[in-house]
């Protein structure tokens, strides 16, 4: 037998990962500035975290999480996305205790057993940011330009951002008496998914992705519409903080994430590049997530982004993601003597900076060249018996096929400025 990566999962190949790398220091840069601080939390946690986090009648709990029994009996499940361990992680080590608001970012993978299909794996990579302990409407402001400038830093320009409210306990209480009000005459005609989400909750009718379901709910009441003074006063001054930073916006007040957890701002950015499937992220305020999972209150808000996505929209729109392999050197040894001192001088160059590599398959001097060619080498390093007696190394630009010889000693530091100071195109 040959074995494969698992069913909806994909091994990230260098050319892909060197991509990822670069999104991933950008997000790092720009989250720093902001203010967010990096947080790394367990790739699995109880069950019962997400279960009560999430919520029981999401999707995400009722079919797409990673479940097991741990050898110790404790049901463990796989992080399906990066919010409750953080505010998990927030009530254990106290951090209401820490300098408000509290913020954070985190990057890595998120687990779930969806539907294999396009763009949708079942380990996904995912970067977010975090900000605990204010329900100030400038941090919601700030949150989602954050999102839009990281976007905009690595070459997404053109994006819509849509915004809703989903209210909070308050108000949506009303709000799901009128959605049961509506959904109960038409029963009927929603699928059996949606006459379980009737029951355990309503709100979660809107996950539905059957069209029959989808048009029966068009005419659904809409929670924006039913907002308490205080939800709508929060909402307007979101509103006001994206106006005064010359953001534009959308309001869709069927933006209602499939996630229990959210509470008043929910927020979406999308890329007209990406297709049908086209949120690069999104997220929201959780002001009761870190009650409902048994710890002191502490409003928060922040979003996810998915690497994967991102990626497509980048290179969707501005072509190329930075970041690619690009090998300045390759040491030539010109015969089986000298192969200790083309290593030293591999050595050396690596010690300036410089992507420097050497043969280590006993290649000819022909073979070496066109190994260096294949990786799209800068420069070439010939090291001789004639020329190490002479204390000399010969540069090659492999670009314009101008050779020099210059004294070896010197040769790093000569071909580093060469490298940094001429920067390829
Ligand atoms: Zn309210
Ligand atoms: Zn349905």
């Amino acid at each position: 037998m040959r074995f494969k990566a698992p069913k909806g999962t994909y091994d990230v190949l260098p050319e892909k990962a060197e991509k990822w790398e670069f999104l991933e220091e950008a997000a790092r840069s720009i989250f720093k500035i902001y203010g967010y601080r990096p947080i790394e939390t367990p790739i699995f946690e109880a069950t019962e975290l997400f279960a009560r986090g999430i919520g029981e009648a999401t999707d995400i709990v009722q079919k797409e999480m990673y479940t097991f029994t741990d050898k110790g009996g404790r049901s463990i499940t796989l992080r399906p996305e990066g919010t409750a361990p953080i505010v998990r992680a927030h009530e254990e080590h106290g951090m209401s205790q820490w300098p408000q608001p509290v913020k954070l970012y985190y990057a890595g993978s998120m687990f779930r057993y969806e539907r294999p299909q396009a763009g949708r794996y079942r380990q996904f990579y995912q970067l977010g940011v975090e900000a605990l302990g204010s329900n100030d409407p400038a941090l919601d402001a700030e949150v989602i330009i954050l999102l839009l400038e990281y976007c905009r830093s690595v070459g997404v320009k053109e994006m819509d951002l849509l915004i809703s409210s989903m209210g909070c306990s308050e108000c949506r209480s009303s709000y799901i008496e009128a959605l049961k009000d509506f959904a109960r005459e038409r029963i009927s005609k929603l699928c059996p998914d949606c006459a379980r989400r009737f029951e355990v909750n309503p709100l979660r009718l809107f996950d539905c992705k059957n069209p029959a379901c989808g048009e029966v709910l068009a005419g659904a009441p809409k929670m924006i519409d039913y907002l308490c003074d205080g939800c709508r006063v929060h909402f307007e001054s979101v509103k006001g903080h994206l106006g005064k930073a010359g953001v534009g916006y959308k309001i869709d007040p069927t933006l209602v994430r499939g996630l229990d957890y959210y509470t008043r701002t929910t927020f979406e950015v999308q890329s007209g590049y990406l297709g049908a499937q086209n949120a690069i992220g999104g997220g929201g305020r959780y002001d009761g997530l870190a009650e409902e999972l048994g710890g002191a209150p502490a409003p928060g808000i922040g979003f996810a982004l998915g690497i994967e996505r991102l990626a497509m929209a980048v290179e969707a729109e501005s072509g190329k993601i930075p970041g690619e392999y690009e090998l300045d050197v390759f040491v030539v040894a010109v015969d089986d003597s000298v192969r200790v001192d083309a290593f030293m001088l591999a050595q050396r160059l690596r010690g300036e900076g410089l992507v420097a590599e050497m043969d280590y398959l006993g290649r000819s001097i022909k073979g070496q060249l066109k190994l260096a060619d294949k990786l799209g080498a800068r420069f070439a390093a010939f090291v001789g018996p004639e020329e190490l007696a002479a204390g000399l190394c010969r540069l090659k630009n492999m670009v314009t096929g101008e050779q020099e010889d210059v004294p070896l000693g010197g040769a790093p530091a000569y071909l580093a400025d060469k490298v940094f100071e001429e920067p390829v195109k």
